[in-house]
């Protein structure tokens, strides 16, 4: 477990062995502000030891594991995964700030989605087409090759194994760089898969700075793939880095997600909902359902009832099981959020509660809701990622739709209403990656999750993820007589 004095060296080669540059960075609880470890930071030498690593596990034993032996390490992995889920919990709920009892529910996550990529192996075939004459065609999946990954400090170990599950199932060897704030669950994790059998070099974990170590691994000529989580903006740069030399890159971006509430909805189901939609990981989540669209019919009363409800929400010592909210990831981050809040009261909006800095050394920032406020708002338009919901009233149907589609966004958005055909209407006409209907959950094995428009593209988590590791290589042959050279040669 992490202490104040602890060290964690970088992950190449199936070992931790200390940085190039010998920086260690000093790291701390969000939520109290006390040192948590100290831990290496990634350069562009330890990116190019690292992709050399995976390019040897490539060419050797790595990339003679046969997919029923990748399987197997995939299960094995997500059974250390459950029997270290204490230590992993702990340590993410003190390197992120979240209440420990949501980031038990996101390590649970993390094993099922091992175990789903371990059976995915099995999906992994070519074909073979009757083209007609004596013309033989047949497909093999091949791995793309050395896959380079950034992930976001948000959900560090899960958003690690969303990406992690489907490379290694594809029979890739990657590169993982973790936000520099949160390395260590994910470190700890490439631990546990090389005790579960990984070869040394299949796994390497490279903490470092995005705009630097981050843009090195990008650009690097060994990466053949970019798979990248974060902001809208990042995924920009990432996607004109890719660009020389070209590799195929995947996005999983930003989002300011819409919550439709119809007034034939069950509000005992609805409102509650709604407030778990924002208020999980503090709001720091790219599905965040930040923005609740309410038939005018209902606006008093649900900005009065969400209003109650937020007042209501446990906020406050990550660590303890009762906690439903614990901090930001930092006071730099906190006074980002408050700044969405500040400028939502100065375009005339009304905060009902929270949209306050506390006391304290931790970045606590209180469960916040913006009401009569417009969709063209900042606050209704620009990714908070924060505690905070911004409420928008609509007339109908149509404006319902008009609405939720009129950000730049597309990721998430959930329906609530008692009317089975309305609810799939909608869900056909919203542009974004999903749609739940009665239903606040977003993510699950096996269920494809990404996004439309600027939320990026690729999916994750799914059979459709599996693939963007994979290359498709075409072999065509005669098997009978060879037909006339159509160039008579
Ligand atoms: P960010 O874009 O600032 O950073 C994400 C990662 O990219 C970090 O590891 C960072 O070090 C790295 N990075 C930054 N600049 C880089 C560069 N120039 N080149 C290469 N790497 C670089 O995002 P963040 O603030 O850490 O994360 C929050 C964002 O992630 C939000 O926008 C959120 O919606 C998004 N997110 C999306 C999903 C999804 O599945 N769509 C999931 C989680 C988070």
């Amino acid at each position: 477990m992490a202490t104040a004095t602890t060290e964690h060296g970088l992950f190449i080669g199936g070992e931790s062995v200390e940085p190039a540059s010998g920086e260690l960075r000093d790291l701390r609880e969000p939520a109290t502000g006390e040192p948590l470890a100290r831990a290496a930071m990634a350069g562009e030498a330890d990116v190019d030891r690292a992709v050399e690593a995976a390019r040897a596990a490539l060419d050797g034993p790595w990339g003679k594991t046969p997919a029923t032996e990748r399987s197997r390490l995939l299960h094995a992995l997500a059974d250390a995964i459950v029997s270290n889920r204490r230590e992993l919990a702990e340590l993410e709920s003190r390197n992120v700030g979240k209440a420990i009892t949501t980031v038990k529910a996101e390590i649970a996550a993390a094993a099922e989605n091992f175990r789903y990529f371990a059976s995915a192996v099995a999906s992994i075939a070519g074909r073979s087409n009757p083209i007609g004459g004596s013309l033989l065609f047949y497909s093999q999946k091949e791995p793309v090759g050395v896959a380079g990954q950034i992930v976001p400090w948000n959900y560090p170990l899960l958003m690690s194994t969303w990406k992690l599950a489907p490379a290694l199932a594809a029979g890739c060897a990657v590169v993982l760089k973790p936000d520099p704030q949160t390395p260590l669950s994910v470190l700890r994790l490439a631990e546990l898969a090389a005790e579960a059998g990984f070869p040394a070099g299949a796994i390497n974990i490279v903490p470092g700075d995005g705009p630097t170590t981050g843009a090195y691994l990008v650009r690097h000529p060994g990466v053949d793939k970019i798979a990248f989580t974060g902001s809208t903006r990042t995924g920009g740069e990432i996607m004109r880095l890719a660009s020389d030399p070209i590799k195929r890159v995947t996005l999983e971006l930003g989002g300011k997600s819409p919550n439709l509430l119809f007034a034939d909805a069950n509000l005992a189901d609805a409102v509650p909902a709604s407030v778990w939609a924002i208020y999980v990981a503090a709001g720091q989540s790219c599905e965040a359902r930040s923005r609740l669209l309410v038939e005018k019919a209902l606006y008093d009363d649900v900005v009065s009832q969400v209003t109650d409800l937020s007042q209501r929400v446990k906020v406050g010592d990550p660590l303890d099981p009762d906690t439903q909210m614990g901090s930001l990831i930092s006071t730099a981050h906190r006074e980002k959020v408050h700044g969405f809040v500040d400028g939502a009261r100065e375009e005339g909006a009304e905060i009902t509660t929270g949209g306050e800095i506390g006391a304290g050394a931790g970045a606590f920032y209180p469960p916040t809701v913006i009401a009569q406020a417009d969709n063209r708002m900042r606050a209704a338009q620009e990714e908070i990622f924060g505690p905070v919901v911004t409420v928008i009233p609509f007339e109908d149907e149509q404006d319902a739709i008009r609405i939720a589609n009129d950000v730049r966004y597309g990721l998430m958005a959930t329906v609530w209403t008692g009317d089975p055909a309305k609810g799939h209407r909608i869900a056909s006409r919203i542009k974004s990656g999903t749609v739940g209907i009665n239903m606040p959950y977003t993510a699950f094995p096996g269920i494809p999750f990404g996004g439309y428009k600027q939320s990026g593209f690729g999916r994750e988590l799914a059979l459709e993820t599996l693939d963007l590791y994979l290359e498709t290589k075409s072999v065509v042959t005669y098997t009978g007589s060879r037909p006339t050279n159509p160039f008579g040669l």
